[in-house]
């Protein structure tokens, strides 16, 4: 076959068709990501404990989909087909997002009397580069209401003075929404999920096959991928926000919509440049395909429920004394894939004890240590898309320079920019430091990763104290943030995936690869519940109070930042023992 001697700068020409439809799919993805927290708290208005918790849920579902649609591709639709199946999926839930509905009128509840509340800044945009908030409370003269450090808000007077302060508990604030329209926005979401089950892991096979098993250009390859999947998410967090500044939600929504669509374009009307690639396992027909089909978009009321309630249960996580406590306050769902995670650790292990030579048995064993940690990598990294955000839009001055400023959502674009700059110095520097037997060991870069995502947010934390008069921080400190994060994935996220090829028995690689997932998975719901710990009270979509706002995201920051950094040096110390069950892989 000549069309698999063409190459495309040195790698089988069919890695170009892969790159640009994995850079239209998460130019999709991450466009709605983008946008997501700051609809639901400033469309929406729902409370920062509940957009945390729908955030964590849909997440933790994005990446726990994969497991399954990864299984139905192998067994009977093959990659190819999985992948446009998925295509569509989720260009149809990004574009349900668009059909948001009106604006959420907030109300307080002020000693068990409700009133409307008007919040003076607009609340229907993702920016808050707006000074302060005032809200007319109706029936009352204008107030601006102030949370308080201990949990009791004051009213203020339009001139500044005091008019009460009340007791903790005795104010609350929400909205009125329409549950249609949030219905409608749940169901978007749900097919997302489902959706990139069916894209995410085939897409990332389809690059894998591309090259013979002692092919030395695969990990470049995988390389060059990730360089698409941020160059991807790098122009649409920048023009998925500036659109919903501009326009309106809907049109940022829609864009990542058009995204999606024209991502499946490009493996639909393929020019038979993928022919022989991601087809149909052998011995599978199409016999089952339609009732694959239907189970799919019956599995969206399902992940529905999932999400939904996956979070519910920990309202109380302020509260909680332990993690013992805490865990034990989790909603069912949480409780399930905690279970099946801690569950599934010890099975494979157990199963490779019976079925593999002893090596392989120790190879196993390093593999699943490592992907125990990666849930801690990625529970801290994965705050970009909830409280790094949230933080963005009310603690950080977003003046880039003469006036010009972006907008929280945008703030997102770090990351993908700093991968897309550094993947390439990261490749060329493993192979120098290769050539010279000085590559770090895999899990001395895990250990790294972790030190390094931990100290991004002490860095963070550190430059809270320069903060303005304003309680916001400049922008480069969250720049900063990023910057050391994406440092950091470079030493964890592409390693990791060839780690797990080359740990895990041959066998059971898919299975393995799937449980790379689900750790994940188990991060993003982590990493929910931390968001939530970060909650800070809003009205309207504002903080009540920007000092608290920095105080409660400092804290948090500082505990997640330690621990991360103490894990990472625990894992520095458990490198020698590692290697040891290694075996010589590196
Ligand atoms: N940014 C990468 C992607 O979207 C990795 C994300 C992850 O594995 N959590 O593919």
């Amino acid at each position: 076959n000549p069309a698999r001697k063409a190459e495309w700068f040195g790698h089988p020409r069919q890695l170009a068709r892969l790159f640009t439809t994995e850079m239209w799919e998460r130019f999709g993805y991450y466009g709605m990501r983008a946008l997501l927290t700051l609809y639901l708290t400033k469309h929406f208005l729902f409370s920062d404990q509940t957009t945390n918790g729908l955030y964590g849920g849909f997440t933790a579902l994005v990446y726990l989909t994969p497991l399954i649609g990864g299984l139905i591709a192998d067994r009977y639709l093959g990659s190819k087909r999985s992948v446009k199946f998925g295509a569509i999926m989720m260009s149809l839930g990004y574009f349900i997002l668009c059909f948001g509905g009106e604006t959420a009128k907030p109300h307080a509840v002020i000693d068990g009397q409700r009133y409307e509340v008007v919040v003076e800044n607009s609340v229907d945009r993702p920016t808050s580069t707006g000074d302060e908030v005032r809200y007319v409370i109706s029936g009352q003269d204008r107030l601006k209401i102030q949370g308080n450090d201990d949990g009791t808000v004051t009213l203020l007077n339009g001139d500044g003075s005091t008019s009460r302060t009340l007791a903790k508990g005795a104010f609350q604030a929400d909205a009125d929404r329409s549950p249609l329209f949030v219905m409608i926005m749940l169901i978007g979401l749900s097919m997302v999920c489902i959706g990139n089950g069916f894209f995410k892991p085939n897409i990332s096979t389809m690059v894998g096959s591309l090259y013979d098993k002692n092919d030395r250009r695969r990990d470049a390859g995988f390389t060059i991928f990730y360089m698409g999947i941020n160059l991807g998410s790098l122009f649409s967090q920048l023009l998925c926000p500036f659109l919903a500044d501009a326009v309106g939600w809907w049109a940022g929504f829609g864009l990542a919509a058009a995204g999606m669509l024209f991502s499946w374009s490009l493996i639909q009307f393929d020019g038979g440049r993928l022919s022989g690639y991601g087809e149909r396992p052998e011995g599978a027909d199409s016999s089952k395909d339609l009732f694959i089909y239907i189970g799919a978009a019956v599995s969206v009321p399902i992940a529905y429920f999932l999400f939904t309630n996956l979070m519910n249960a920990s309202a109380s996580a302020a509260e909680a004394h332990s993690i013992g406590e805490y865990l034990l306050g989790l909603s069912v769902m949480g409780k399930f894939l905690f279970g099946t995670f801690a569950l599934s650790v010890p099975g494979i292990l157990i199963w490779a004890f019976m079925n593999g030579s002893r090596a392989e048995f120790q190879m196993m064993v390093a593999a699943m240590v490592l992907i125990v940690f990666n849930v801690v990598f990625w529970t801290l990294f994965e705050q970009a898309g909830s409280s790094l955000t949230l933080f963005a839009d009310r603690n950080t001055d977003l003046h880039v320079l003469g006036g010009f400023s972006i907008s929280a959502g945008q703030t997102q674009f770090f990351n993908a920019i700093f991968i897309v700059l550094l993947a390439p110095l990261f490749s060329i520097m493993w192979n120098a430091l290769a050539k010279r037997g000085l590559e770090p060991p895999i899990p001395i870069k895990f250990g790294l990763a972790l030190m390094g995502v931990g100290a991004g947010f002490l860095f963070l934390v550190w430059g809270t104290q320069f903060a303005g008069p304003d309680f916001k921080v400049a922008l480069w400190w969250l720049a900063g943030l990023y910057l050391i994060h994406s440092v950091a994935e470079l030493c964890i996220s592409p390693v990791g995936l060839s780690m797990i090829t080359k740990l895990s028995i041959a066998r059971i690689v898919g299975m393995m690869m799937g449980v790379w997932f689900l750790s994940i998975s188990m991060a993003q719901y982590v990493g929910g519940i931390v968001a939530q710990v970060a909650s800070v009270e809003t009205v309207g979509g504002q903080v009540t109070n920007l000092q608290v706002s920095l105080n409660t995201y400092a804290g948090v920051f500082t505990t997640i930042g330690w621990w991360s950094v103490g894990i990472g040096a625990v894992l520095l110390l458990l490198s020698w023992p590692l290697k040891y069950l290694m075996h010589g892989v590196k």
